[in-house]
């Protein structure tokens, strides 16, 4: 039995990681669960599933969170250290479900304690990599990659020696636009965005698969988990979702993931890792599919994957301003006040201004990420009020 902690239990990861326990209730015993909003289904999960502990992001739900545990035995708790406390609660796995910049302090909490962390959260590696992989190493906690591409690479490396990996391909299906005209991108709406041809996710992920930012991340994580340089990750427009990644080594073999675009088989690989386990994903009946398509990304559409690659060659915090303005951007994008292809003008230009700050650092500390987080942040919203 493995003792599990969800934090952004609510979300779309989390959700798909709690249907899982839901099906093999002996093998894991529920610790903490963390959501923001949507306390009814926080409370909910964490009353069937027994936790010792339900925590919401905003203590102005703690109210409601409480109402709801009333008489269960499970804790309720709000707020930022209440977050980092659920993070720390003894358990063996912690899923890192949260979305955003949010999710980075909890989650150095989980692998401070030694806990294997279930990493989708992976905004954490594009703005910390270097200091949660530093924790981990310190702590002997391992992470293991949730993110569809990643866990496919990491499956197809068992057994192998990382040395010998040539490249990476990293597949995206190219995400709610990607047979739209360049001009039409210009004005494309919130709910246009918001809608994923393949894959059922949260709003932001869906929103970062249109501007491929999401892709641009991954990217950046791979570099961060397998100590790749940018020149070794390709991207590839695979519109059928089918194969995830694949990995190329020293002797030209290619080893290729492939399943059914469905976040359970990732999430699942890493809940019962080091095993293999029935999982209720579908099985690919390849003749039915008859045909898999691949073509390059168009990358003047989309200038998020050239800006990662700058990302990587520049290392440091660069990855911090790179996340923080990406999540301002969209933030905007949400908002109403900025256009689709703005967003990606926005990353660039907060990038131009704050690269020359953002050197390669021996040992980059929490503070310093959140210190340029904050200001990437700042800037972001100048180059916004400004357009
Ligand atoms: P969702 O938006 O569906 O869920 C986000 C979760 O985080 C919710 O539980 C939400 O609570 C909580 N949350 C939001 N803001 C905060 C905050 N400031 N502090 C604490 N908790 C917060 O996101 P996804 O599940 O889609 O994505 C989660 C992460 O996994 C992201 O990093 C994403 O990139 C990554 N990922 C997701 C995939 C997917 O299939 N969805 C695939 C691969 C990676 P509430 O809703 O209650 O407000
Ligand atoms: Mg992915």
């Amino acid at each position: 039995m493995k003792r599990i902690t969800i934090l952004g239990a609510t979300g779309s990861i989390g959700q798909n990681t709690i249907d899982l326990i839901d099906r093999s209730p002996d093998d894991f015993q529920t610790v903490a669960l963390t959501g923001g909003h949507n306390v009814e289904q926080l409370a909910a999960d964490a009353r069937r599933l027994g936790a010792q502990l339900a925590v919401t992001a905003h203590e102005d739900r703690l109210q409601d969170l409480r109402d709801l545990l009333a008489g269960t035995g499970v804790e309720a708790a709000a707020g930022h250290k209440a977050l980092l406390e659920a993070a720390s609660r003894p358990a063996d796995l912690v899923m890192s479900g949260i979305v955003g910049a949010a999710g980075l302090e909890p989650g150095l909490e989980a692998v401070r304690t030694g806990a294997t962390l279930a990493l989708a959260n992976k905004e954490s590696l594009v703005c910390a990599g270097p200091l949660l992989l530093a924790r981990a190493r310190a702590s002997g906690a391992t992470i293991l990659p949730v993110d569809s591409e990643h866990s496919a690479i990491f499956q197809a490396l068992v057994g192998e020696d990382t040395a010998d990996i040539e490249r990476v391909i990293i597949t995206a299906s190219g995400g709610a636009f990607r047979d739209w005209p360049l001009d039409k991108l210009k004005t494309a709406s919130l709910a246009e965005a918001s809608a994923h041809p393949n894959w059922d996710m949260g709003q932001r992920i869906t929103i970062d698969s249109a501007t491929l930012f999401n892709k641009a991340m991954e990217l950046i994580e791979a570099k961060e988990l397998f100590g790749l340089s940018s020149a070794q990750i390709e991207v590839v427009i695979h519109p059928e979702s089918l194969i995830h990644a694949l990995v190329g080594f020293r002797d030209g073999g290619l080893m290729a993931h492939v399943g059914p675009p469905d976040m359970r088989h990732a999430i699942g690989y890493a809940l019962n890792w080091p095993d293999r386990r029935h999982l209720p994903v579908e099985r690919l009946d390849l003749v039915k599919i008859g045909r898999m398509t691949f073509r390059d990304p168009d990358e003047a559409r989309h200038p998020a994957l050239r800006l990662s690659r700058d990302v990587i060659d520049a290392g440091g915090l660069a990855g911090a301003v790179f996340n923080a303005a990406k999540e301002r951007a969209l933030d905007g994008f949400i908002d109403g006040g900025l256009g689709f292809l703005q967003m990606a003008e926005v990353v660039e230009e907060t990038l131009d201004r704050l690269m020359p700050e953002a050197a390669p650092m021996v040992d980059m500390s929490l503070d310093d990420v959140l210190a340029m987080d904050a200001k990437a942040r700042r800037v972001a919203g100048e180059i916004i009020a400004a357009l």
